[in-house]
């Protein structure tokens, strides 16, 4: 199993994952241009795309799918709760709901869906598994729950948001109001509670940890690297940063 990312932050967000030729990309935060600029950069067509997952209906995740998934023939796959604030500014091709409890398989990828905290309709995040390795991705969640705690123990892989900082963000130039929305119980995680998530959790196994949908305003490199490196008892230098122009490039799960 391998993954990279296109790009992420506020402006736009997405991720790929590929096992034995199954390709996903979760979420299009981005022109269908500028997703084929980037892909082209990490040599993949956008026609290998096997599915685009959607966590939730923001913007950041969404604003990029229904065009893709036109021009491409994708098929897409999301929440009732996030179809129902989709649909009226989108039409998808092939479009499956899926429970936000349910597994389920495409082609070679097994897909595990959890519901996050967080200020949409039915936001998930995604396990994903081969049959040799587990990746995990958390963004765009207010609270860590027990049950995001037991979907992410023992992981091969995380990729992990680290917002802000929360001093930055209460000293920062954002208006009192974003800064409860976005501090809030489903806003988005500060580097301390992602940092208390990596405590929680087995990362025994874990191969790669990448920090993503760092705010621009409200956060900077060194604060993230020190929770994350924090918490994990490790050098800064193995912890990776996607940034909003580039992502980050693939990362291979190796057999141990
Ligand atoms: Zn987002
Ligand atoms: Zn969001």
């Amino acid at each position: 199993m391998r993954f990279a990312s296109i790009g992420s932050g506020s402006k736009g967000n997405a991720t790929l994952v590929e096992s034995s030729g199954t390709c996903l990309m979760i979420d299009c935060g981005f022109s269908t241009k500028e997703v084929e600029k980037r892909m082209l950069k990490l040599s993949i067509n956008p026609e290998d795309i096997s599915a685009i997952l959607v966590t939730h209906e923001h913007g950041d995740h969404v604003q990029g799918v229904a065009r893709f998934s036109r021009k491409y023939n994708t098929p897409v796959w999301m929440t009732q709760g996030t179809y129902n604030r989709c649909r009226q500014r989108d039409d998808y091709p092939h479009l499956t709901i899926f429970s936000s409890h349910e597994q389920f398989d495409i082609q070679s990828l097994t897909i595990k869906p959890f519901p996050v905290p967080h200020d949409a309709a039915e936001p998930v995040q995604f396990v994903f598994s081969d049959a040799d390795h587990q990746l995990g991705i958390l963004t765009d969640t207010g609270t860590i729950t027990p049950h995001i705690v037991e979907m992410l123990t023992g992981l091969d892989a995380l990729i992990l948001e680290g917002n802000y900082d929360h001093n930055m963000l209460m000293n920062g130039p954002y208006p009192q109001s974003l800064k409860a929305r976005v501090s809030g119980r489903t806003g988005h995680l500060c580097n301390d509670q992602a940092a208390g998530l990596l405590k929680k959790i087995n990362c025994e196994n874990l191969q790669h940890l990448v920090a993503v949908h760092m705010s621009e305003k409200n956060n900077a490199h060194e604060h993230v690297m020190h929770a994350f490196s924090g918490a994990m008892g490790c050098s800064s230098d193995w912890i990776r940063l996607a940034s909003q122009n580039e992502g980050f490039h693939w990362l291979e799960i190796v057999k141990s």
